[in-house]
Order: C-alpha cells, then structure tokens, then sequence
C-alpha cells in the first residue's frame, strides 16, 4: 500500500450553529442533535439497541463505520454499550476517515458534548495524524477504536476483520461520491461477517443499487428528524466463497488457551495481547524470570523512523512506537516500569535543515510525530554538544525492557513456568504438547507460540523435521555488547535517549549506558575490553567530547545478547506454514493462500525476528498474532501483514523456483 500524507480536517461552525466541513462543503451531522441522530440512524438501523441488541451475550462483536467525523457515533455507540448489561465481552469499532480532526479541534468540537467523560478520554487517546491504522483502548481494552486515516478507496481493501455491522456515514453522495461507489459496497461485502447488517442515513437509489449487487438485502426505513427515509441492509448473499486455505480466518478452539515458549519482551507482549481478548496462556521458559536472555538490558530505545519511501519497515515501526507509547503511558506513570517516552533525537550528519525540511514537507507526517531539530535546538534539547542536526521523536524515548516484558506478563495473568527448556513439541489429542529433555509432559494447549527467539529454529527442527525450519524462514544471529560506565560530573549528561553512531540515554541508576556492538557469527558470550573500547569511542564523538572524559575501560560493565534477525530485518508473525501442503498447490502466489500449520484442533504461530527493534515491534506484533489466532480484527493494515508473515520466505523460494523453470 502506498502510504500518502493525512491532511487534516479544516471544521468551521456555520450559521446554523452546526460543524462544517468547508472541504466537502457539507455540515457533519443533521439539526437534530448528533447523538440522536446516531443513536437512530447507525444504532437503531443496526438493532443495537431495544430488547435484542444484536451484540447481546456475544464474546466479541465488531462495527465497521467509514467517515469518523467528529466521533460521535463512536461515543454514542460506546455509552450504549457500556451501559447495555447484554453486551459483547468486546467491542471493536473500526472506523477509516481521509481527513480527521486534529486534537485541537477534536477537543474544541467535543466540549459540549452530552457524554464529557467518554469525550475527555477519546481526546486524550487521539494519535497524531499518520497513515494508517491506529489503535485505540478503552474500558480496560474491552473497547478497541481502530483508526484509519487515509483515503476509504485504499484503505478499506486493506482492512482485514469480520464486520458484524456497517455504519455509513460519509458526506453526501453528490460531495463524496468515493465513499458510496458499488465498488465500496462489494468491499463492505468482502469483510461482512454472515447476517452483518448496515445502517445509513442515505437513500440514495445508487448506494441502494450497490449494496443490493453486493449481497445485501436493502430495506427503507424511517429516517432521522424530519428525513422520510433511510438505508438498512442484511447481509444475505446467494453464494459465499468458502475460505482460503490459510491466513484470514481464525483457527477455531474452543478451549482458549496456549502454550507460549519464551518470556522475552516477544512471549510476553503475546501472553498480554492473549489476554485481552479472552486468551490464558502458559508462558514456559528456559531461564528463572521472564527477560533474562536478549530482553533483559538494563534500558533501550524505543522511537519510530522516518523513510522517503514510507515502506514496510517505517510504517510497522510507526505503528509499533505509537502503540507502545500509548501502551506504556500508565505503567511509566505508575513507576511499574522505568522509562522516558519525551523525546528521542535520532542524529542524521547526512541531513542538512534544507534537505530535512523537503524531506518532511514530502511525508507529510505531523510535528506531533516527528520533526527536525538543528544542531544548535538539537543540542538544547539533548544537554549534548551535538556535531549535527536530527530528528526528533517526541512520543520515542527509552525503556527498561526487561520491567515491560515483566508488567506484560503480570498483566496477563499467565501462568508462568520458569527452569524449563522446551526441547520438543508435537501433536496430541490436546493439541500441542511441549516435553522436556527427558521426553517428560509439560504443558499442553490448543494453541502454540514460538516466541523462543532464535531457538524457535532447533525446537521446530526436534519437533516437526527440517521442512519446518525451511517454512520459518532465515534468521541470523547478530551478537550485540551494551555498555556502561559510573556516572560523574564532566560525563556526557544526555538529557533525552539520542542515537547516532552509536547510542545513549539519560543515566539510570547512576550509570551512562552506551551501544550497542553489532557482530555476526560471533557466539562468545563474554564482555569484550575491545567492545567497550568501541561503544566508548562511539559515545564520545556522539557528545562531542574524549573518550577519557566518559571513563576507563576497567570501570566499565556491559551486557551482551544475540539478536534475532531476518534478512529483510521484519519480524516473523503468523501461523507456520506448512510446505508440504503447500508444494503441489497451483495457485499459492500470496500469503493468504498458503496452507498452514492448523486447523479446528490446534495451531503452531510464531514471533520472532524482532532483531533489534524489540521494544518497538513487540506490541503491534503481539497485537497482530493475537488477530491470527483470536480472528479479531487485524491491527495492521492487509499488506503489512503480508510483509510479517513467516510465510513470505516460503513464497519468495517458490516464485523464483517458478520463474528459473519456466
Ligand atoms: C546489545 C543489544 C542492544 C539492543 N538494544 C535495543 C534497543 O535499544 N531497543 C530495542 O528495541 N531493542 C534492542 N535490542 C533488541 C531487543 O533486545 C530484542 O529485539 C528483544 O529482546 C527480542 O525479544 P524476544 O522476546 O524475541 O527474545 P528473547 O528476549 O531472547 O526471549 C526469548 C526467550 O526464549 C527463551 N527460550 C529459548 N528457547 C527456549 C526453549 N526451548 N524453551 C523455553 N524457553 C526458551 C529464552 O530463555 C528467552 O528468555 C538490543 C539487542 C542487543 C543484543
């Protein structure tokens, strides 16, 4: 998907009292009041409400809405349900907007609203205005907001849930003729969950003449103050296409437990993205606590980035930072974790200000995202004597990664079983079952999570064979040494985690941390002089000073660690694939028809790869696997989904093999 920048809503307030947008040239909602009229239109023609609410005693129900405005439906839809005692266990509420309000005006617009406190919140949760898919939680994360800003024609095919009602609600037809085109209503199909209704306040002949060709069955019903009419529809289609192999659909298992190998910031972002949605997990590991291999650094960075081609890399990294820092604003709060998510500079000696203000002009991303900082600004803000200007993070920073694998996994309640390498998995009339060194049960779950980090590779080879570690795919180990040295006064003091060459962060603990080494096939595990020599040097010329100014290599301590990494340096998320089933398919040319390892009885997914961006990718990805396995809505947007599953590798041998015999 081609990611183009999101321009904000320009809402003037016309003579009538109500908003307006002068682009579409058209007012936001009817005289009528517009909590009433979503509350009659889209809940009301949606049967939400009444003695049967649709969503009554479901576990999870999903509405999908394409124009958010100003959100009210949203919050009238939320203060129904939270109020209905019937309600769903989960609420998802998809909603894709071109030109979404800025949180200025968002709170401006909202300050009269007749539900203040939901309004307060949604303000208070509203991302900066980026491409793509945002998460959103509410009531503990029984209410998910999935926001997606961009243009409805791109984003909607990129949309990947089963929608169990649709709200309609962009301008006018003759304004926004996109929003109501049979082609959007054959997309509404594609992702209507059997029996989804749609409710609209339209009546206009050509929608009713799309959504009918669709497979809707279109009813008129009355419409909202003084309209005769309005648009309501059930999805009854004369013939449905069954499911595709593998990929879009959850594994069905009606116990909903699994079995997750690894404590690492990747295990238990898993065991919390699990939970949410109903999930227990049992999180085994080899070692006593969770995040005592790779993730157990005493700090790292956590920021977003910035490319000109805005491609799988940056956006996954910005879906990822703005996440974890929603994720982490109460647990910094709390002090359950240690961290500092106000600001990351990342140095570019290669940017001069002209070039990085084309450069940012070009993205479009907002100053609330990321902007440039000079050298002189740059230098203020980091307490560094900077050679160079960079760019600036205001929501990037750094984190203890071992506390937030920790708070993870308390936060999911897992059961947690440490002291124990997992030397083999296999197939059971539970279905999976993981056994020790000496052949001894473990644990046993419907559901399996590699979430082992480099050894997902040995565990698939002793449980499955090597046709399971060819469908993994590559993964390098990259060895890493961090280091640290006593801080005193004349060190580098950094105000902000800065990265350039090299990185640090504020002192924590008293201690200035410096990295990080980068070494291929290298498996000596212990503490390197030449590698403190290395991070020492790199700090210096990062603060603009000498290395003896930062200390001797005798008072320095350290940590070293292996990184997981794939050759496009993109995660690996999703169900396995199975090569086996795969090989005399004829038709496999994409992810979502790739055969998998899993059925009704039980599913082998992983998560790894997360090479050195873990504190990033950990969350968004948990949050992605939990949608492979839970069929909740998908967080990421379809393609780059595609672009971390583990399936992609397998699919790339394939086409080449298909491309040298032809
Ligand atoms: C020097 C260095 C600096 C870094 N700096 C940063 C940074 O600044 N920011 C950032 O985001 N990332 C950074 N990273 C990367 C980050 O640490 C990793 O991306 C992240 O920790 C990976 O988490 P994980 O859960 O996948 O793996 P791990 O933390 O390695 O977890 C895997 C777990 O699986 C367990 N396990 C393995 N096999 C078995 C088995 N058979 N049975 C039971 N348990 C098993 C292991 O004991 C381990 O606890 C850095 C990495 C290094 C090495």
């Amino acid at each position: 998907m081609k990611t183009a920048p999101v321009v904000a809503a320009s809402v003037e307030i016309g003579a009538d009292g109500l908003p307006w947008s002068a682009g579409f040239g058209d007012r936001y909602h009817a005289a009528g009041g517009a909590l009433a009229q979503a509350r009659h239109v889209f809940l009301g023609g949606n049967r939400l409400l009444g003695p049967a609410p649709r969503w009554a005693g479901r576990a999870d129900f999903t509405l999908l809405e394409t124009g958010f405005g100003l959100g009210h439906n949203f919050l009238a839809t939320w203060d129904a349900w939270r109020r209905d005692p019937r309600r769903s266990t989960r609420l998802h509420f998809v909603s894709i907007d071109k030109h979404p309000p800025t949180r200025a005006d968002l709170q401006r617009l909202l300050a009269d609203s007749e539900l203040p406190e939901l309004a307060r919140q949604l303000v208070a949760a509203w991302p900066p205005l980026t491409p793509g898919l945002h998460l959103l939680d509410f009531e503990g994360g029984a209410l998910r907001l999935m926001l997606g800003f961009g243009d409805v024609e791109a984003l909607l095919p990129e949309v990947l849930a089963r929608v169990d009602a649709f709200y309609l609600d962009g301008f006018a037809p003759a304004r926004n003729p996109a929003m109501w085109e049979p082609r959007m209503m054959e997309r509404l199909a594609r992702l209507a969950a059997p029996g989804a209704t749609v409710a609209t306040w339209s009546a206009a002949h050509r929608l009713r003449k799309g959504l009918a060709a669709a497979g809707f069955r279109v009813e008129s019903a009355p419409g909202f103050a003084g309209k005769q009419e309005m648009t309501v529809a059930e999805y009854a289609p004369h013939f449905q296409s069954p499911p595709p192999p593998g990929g879009l659909l959850p594994a069905p298992s009606h116990e909903h437990a699994a079995l997750v190998i690894g404590a690492g910031l990747a295990g238990c972002a898993t065991a919390a993205a699990l939970a949410r949605i109903g999930w227990h997990c049992t999180v085994l590991d080899a070692l006593s606590a969770p995040a005592r291999s790779t993730s157990g650094n005493a700090a790292g960075l956590m920021h977003a980035t910035l490319h000109a081609d805005d491609g799988p890399h940056a956006r996954l990294l910005r879906a990822g930072a703005l996440r974890m820092a929603r994720a982490m604003a109460p647990l910094l709060a709390s002090g359950e974790v240690h961290g500092a998510l106000d600001g990351f500079l990342r140095l570019e000696p290669r940017l001069d200000d002209a070039g990085a203000a084309g450069l940012l002009g070009a993205s479009g991303l907002p100053v609330e995202f990321v902007r440039w900082l000079g050298r002189y600004a740059a230098s203020a803000r980091s307490g560094l004597a900077l050679a160079t200007g960079g760019w600036y993070y205001p929501e990037g920073g750094w984190l203890a990664p071992g506390e937030v694998a920790a708070a993870w996994l308390r936060a999911s309640g897992a059961r947690f079983i440490g002291d124990l390498q997992v030397a083999r998995l296999a197939p059971t009339t539970e279905g999976w079952t993981a056994f020790d060194a000496d052949g001894a049960a473990i644990a046993s779950a419907p559901v399996v999570v590699l979430a082992n980090a480099l050894a997902a590779a040995p565990l698939l080879r002793h449980s499955l064979g090597d046709a399971a570690v060819t469908a993994l795919g590559p993964l390098a180990a990259v060895r890493g040494q961090v280091s640290a040295w006593r801080w005193q006064a004349g060190m580098p003091n950094p105000r902000c985690a800065v990265s350039g060459a090299g990185y640090t962060l504020p002192p924590l603990d008293g201690w200035l941390w410096a990295g990080a080494t980068s070494q291929h096939h290298d498996a000596a595990t212990e503490l390197r002089a030449a590698d403190h020599v290395y991070n020492r040097d790199r700090l210096a010329q990062l603060a603009g000073i000498g290395a003896e100014s930062v200390g001797t290599i005798d008072a320095a301590i350290g940590r070293v660690g292996w990184r997981a990494v794939a050759p496009d340096r993109l995660p690996m998320v999703g169900a396995l694939p199975d090569l086996a089933a795969l090989a005399p398919l004829t038709r496999a040319d994409a992810a979502r028809l790739v055969p998998r390892w899993r059925d009704e009885a039980r599913g082998l997914y992983v998560f790894t790869g997360l090479g050195s961006r873990g504190l990033t990718t950990a969350a968004i990805g948990a949050e992605l696997l939990a949608s492979w396995i839970g069929g909740v809505p998908c967080p990421l947007e379809a393609d780059l989904r595609d672009a971390l599953d583990p399936a992609r590798f397998a699919l790339r041998a394939r086409r080449l093999s298909q491309e040298l015999s032809a």
